[in-house]
């Protein structure tokens, strides 16, 4: 087999014969790849999509300090610093804090793992891409799902989430804060009083809006409330921050069924992260480098104020719509309040190809922007000013590569 392979790839002439074992039963029939023994390479970015983004210089150092066992005491203090770090960015006094070992739909998953069975009612605002995928979750897991589909670029208002309530009766009411397919914001004051005197727990992603725009977990009635590392956190993906109302642990405590998820089984979690005030027991290896990152991301905002990092946000999302503007383009979300300030969707302009521009933008400036996503696909280009990346300079550089990508990318003539 080995000689069949030799003679099959000649290039790979002296290498093959180091790999090829002369005492093993089986010899190898797969060679080290090429592409692997040369030294990795990677660009340098300005990413401003909607996610990930850079990294905080004070994140990417910790990414390098040395590895400790996920169940050493120093990694559990870690721990217990990233849950205050998490109620503190959430404003949250909920016990059932922690983070999931996964990007922010492992966090989505964990919610409706834990807190929808077979058979229950489950409405979902579907503006977007996030509902869509929290409808689709719902469905594997068997619950009875309602979703309010509406025109992407639009929002709820307390009077449809009431009229979908008194219709479905569901357990569960699912809102986007940040919706990042589209540029809306969400408004949330009053839905959870809304969704309790309808017996129904409201669960709200805020991936792209944590940090970026003002968001009162208690005071907003919130039931369960999730978001992620890689967006205004600048850590790199790969952990969510998610926490449980009271509410909330009770409809997992009074569950006739175990979630289907034994690592996203929140209860299993609980004690993983201590939220239980019994002893850790192993559950999984949880990544204890992205961790770190995560426990300094928080830091961050700690140390900057939640307050002084929403006017950031709002500062640099307005500059960057007056210069878009500017540009003679047009903003996707027309109500001015309803603006999400950490990602803004503006309207492809008419003749362009949305993809031409995104690439231009990369190819000349090094700029990362995206098209649409789900429902606003061909729809939109998405800018994104996430955390460290939402500043003046950063919208000069991106506004100067538009206004050099409609000057050069082909213009259909309508
Ligand atoms: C990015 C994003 C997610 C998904 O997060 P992943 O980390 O890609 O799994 C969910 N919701 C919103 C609003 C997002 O912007």
């Amino acid at each position: 087999m080995f000689r069949a392979l030799a003679k099959a790839s000649p290039a790979l002439g002296p290498l093959a014969a180091g790999w090829a074992p002369t005492m093993a039963s089986h010899q190898l029939h797969v060679g080290p790849p090429e592409a692997l023994l040369k030294p990795l390479s990677v660009p340098s970015r300005l990413l401003l999509g909607p996610g990930p983004s850079n990294l905080a210089p004070r994140v990417r150092e910790a990414s390098g300090l040395p590895l400790l066992g996920h169940m050493h005491k120093e990694t559990f203090q870690v721990m217990d610093e990233i849950k205050q770090g998490i109620q503190y960015a959430f404003q949250t006094r909920n016990p059932l804090t922690l983070a999931v070992s996964g990007s922010g739909h492992y966090a989505l998953e964990t919610a409706l793992f834990n807190l929808l069975e077979p058979g229950d009612s489950f409405l979902v605002g579907a503006n977007g891409i996030w509902g869509l995928r929290a409808a689709d979750i719902g469905k594997r897991i068997g619950a009875r799902v309602y979703p309010m589909t509406k025109e992407p670029g639009g929002h709820y208002t307390l009077q449809e989430v009431e009229e979908g309530l008194a219709q479905h009766k569901p357990v569960l009411l699912f809102l986007t804060h940040g919706e990042s397919s589209t540029g809306v914001l969400q408004p949330l004051d009053g839905y959870g009083e809304l969704c309790h005197r309808f017996q129904c727990l409201l669960l709200v992603d805020a991936v792209a809006s944590l940090g970026g725009a003002p968001i009162h977990m208690d005071q907003q009635g919130i039931d369960v409330l999730y978001s992620g590392s890689q967006k205004v956190l600048n850590s790199p993906p790969g952990t969510s921050l998610i926490s449980f109302s009271s509410r909330a642990e009770r409809k997992v405590c009074a569950r006739r069924t175990k979630p289907f998820s034994f690592s996203m089984d929140v209860r299993l979690l609980a004690n993983l992260w201590a939220c239980d005030r019994k002893p850790r027991m192993y559950h999984h290896t949880t990544p204890v480098v992205g961790l770190y990152s995560l426990r300094e991301s928080l830091a961050l905002l700690a140390e900057q104020g939640l307050e002084s990092s929403w006017q950031r946000h709002r500062e640099a999302s307005a500059y960057l719509h007056s210069r878009l503007q500017g540009l003679g383009l047009q903003l996707f979300v027309r109500d001015p309040a309803a603006r999400l300030p950490t990602i803004t969707a503006v309207a492809v302009p008419a003749g362009y190809d949305w993809r031409d521009m995104v690439s231009y933008i990369m190819d000349h400036f090094g700029i990362e922007i995206a098209g649409g996503l789900g429902p606003s696909v061909g729809k939109v280009l998405r800018i994104g000013l996430l955390g460290c990346n939402a500043s003046r300079e950063n919208v000069d550089r991106v506004a100067e590569a538009l206004k050099e990508a409609l000057q050069h990318c082909p213009r259909n003539k309508l």
